[in-house]
């Protein structure tokens, strides 16, 4: 089996590293070969996502992804910026199932602006779709001047819209997570509002009816943001849209206290997919060995889970963070008084010691 190292711009190339090397030590039959995405392709080949970096990717069984971006390239024309690389991928890839797990470790339940009572042990999942919603609805009233000012223009517009196929397939792998978990999902639209999301409910619930082991209910958007920072665990399984699931896996992952903390998974119908963390590339601490990498870690176990049909590796990288987590070591953004900070290069040889001793 292939894995494509795509370690991107800022931060991707530390952490990435970190991933590569654990995944190193585990010794498995896998072939690894790397190439350059986003800002650092575009400086390098006048793209984000070179014809070579793309065929490195369709031709793995599993794509490692650190992040792209840096503001320095904020001036660039939409198509050349190198954010346009994870949408290509998608797109090209045909990913569309985005898993991004929640989990408040034990250790860092202080980490959380929440109450630890309201935190601790939270363990959620959330489904987004990925390739329909207003991100890709046509027509796009967008009009891109040169330096993307609107002024003078007297409206912009983006139409919404999605596909039974589309929420069909979203729904069986929400249903089908959750069977391997409490078997509960939460489909989060806003069908009191939106004809599109009136459909989306519909669609869900007329999969549903193929789970009847499963327990589905439905939730408005913003009753859903309310209840992740009031109640999160009575959330398990949540699937929702495009939008709304951007801004849900956020605020889901900040509960958790450090988005360096969570991995995330993009998945085809072949369970083929794209791993990466949930953050970006952090150009503010891009090249200063602070970045946590446990989130890219964490991505990879998920890969192994996933793509590669290597669970018991999964666990075995998932336990090594645990240990490393309690033995105190913490990089800058999980630190608190009583802890050891460490930095990236320290955290990922923490990581590949507790898998040796393991
Ligand atoms: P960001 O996630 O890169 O950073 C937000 C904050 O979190 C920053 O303060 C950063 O220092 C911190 N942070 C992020 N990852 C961290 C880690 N592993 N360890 C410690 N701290 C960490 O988001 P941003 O600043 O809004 O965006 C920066 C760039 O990343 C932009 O160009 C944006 O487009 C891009 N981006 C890329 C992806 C992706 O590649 N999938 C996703 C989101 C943002």
């Amino acid at each position: 089996m292939n894995i494509a190292i795509l370690p991107g711009d800022g931060i991707g190339p530390e952490i990435v590293a970190e991933a590569v090397r654990v995944l190193d030590v585990l010794e498995l039959p896998f072939n690894t070969d790397s190439a350059l995405v986003g800002g650092a392709a575009y400086e390098a080949h006048g793209h984000p996502l070179p014809q070579a970096t793309l065929k490195l990717a369709q031709d793995a069984d599993a794509v490692l992804f650190g992040a792209v971006g840096d503001w320095k390239f904020d001036t660039l024309e939409r198509s050349l910026r190198p954010e346009q690389a994870i949408l290509g991928l998608r797109k090209h890839l045909q990913l569309f199932a985005n898993f991004r797990p929640a989990i408040c470790y034990p250790q860092l339940t202080h980490a959380s602006s929440l109450k630890p009572e309201l935190i601790g042990g939270l363990d959620i999942l959330i489904v987004r779709e990925l390739t329909g919603d207003i991100y890709f609805g046509q027509p796009r009233g967008r009009r891109e001047s040169p330096d993307g000012a609107f002024k003078g223009h007297p409206e912009a517009f983006d139409t919404m819209r999605y596909s039974r196929p589309e929420i069909e397939r979203i729904a069986h792998v929400a249903f089908q997570a959750a069977r391997k978990r409490s078997k509960r999902v939460t489909s989060v639209d806003k069908a009191n509002v939106l004809e599109t999301f009136q459909f989306w409910r519909d669609v869900m619930t007329e999969v549903h009816a193929e789970y009847p082991d499963i327990e589905l209910d439905h939730m408005y958007v913003d009753n859903a943001a309310m209840q992740l920072v009031k109640a999160p665990k009575k959330f398990d399984v949540l699937v929702t849209g495009n939008m709304f699931g951007d801004i849900l896996s956020d605020e889901a992952a900040m509960l958790t206290g450090s988005i360096g903390m969570l991995p995330s998974a993009s998945l085809n119908s072949e369970n083929r997919g794209l791993y990466e963390p949930s953050h970006g590339s952090a150009p503010d601490i891009a090249g200063k060995n602070i970045a946590n990498p446990l989130a890219t870690i964490l991505s990879l176990a998920m890969m192994l889970r996933f793509s590669l049909n290597q669970a018991e590796a999964a666990l075995r990288v998932e336990a090594a963070v645990v240990k490393v987590l309690e033995a105190g070591l913490r990089t800058a953004d999980i630190w608190s008084e009583g802890t050891q900070r460490v930095g990236t290069r320290e955290m990922g040889s923490a990581v590949v010691a507790a898998l040796k001793a393991a």
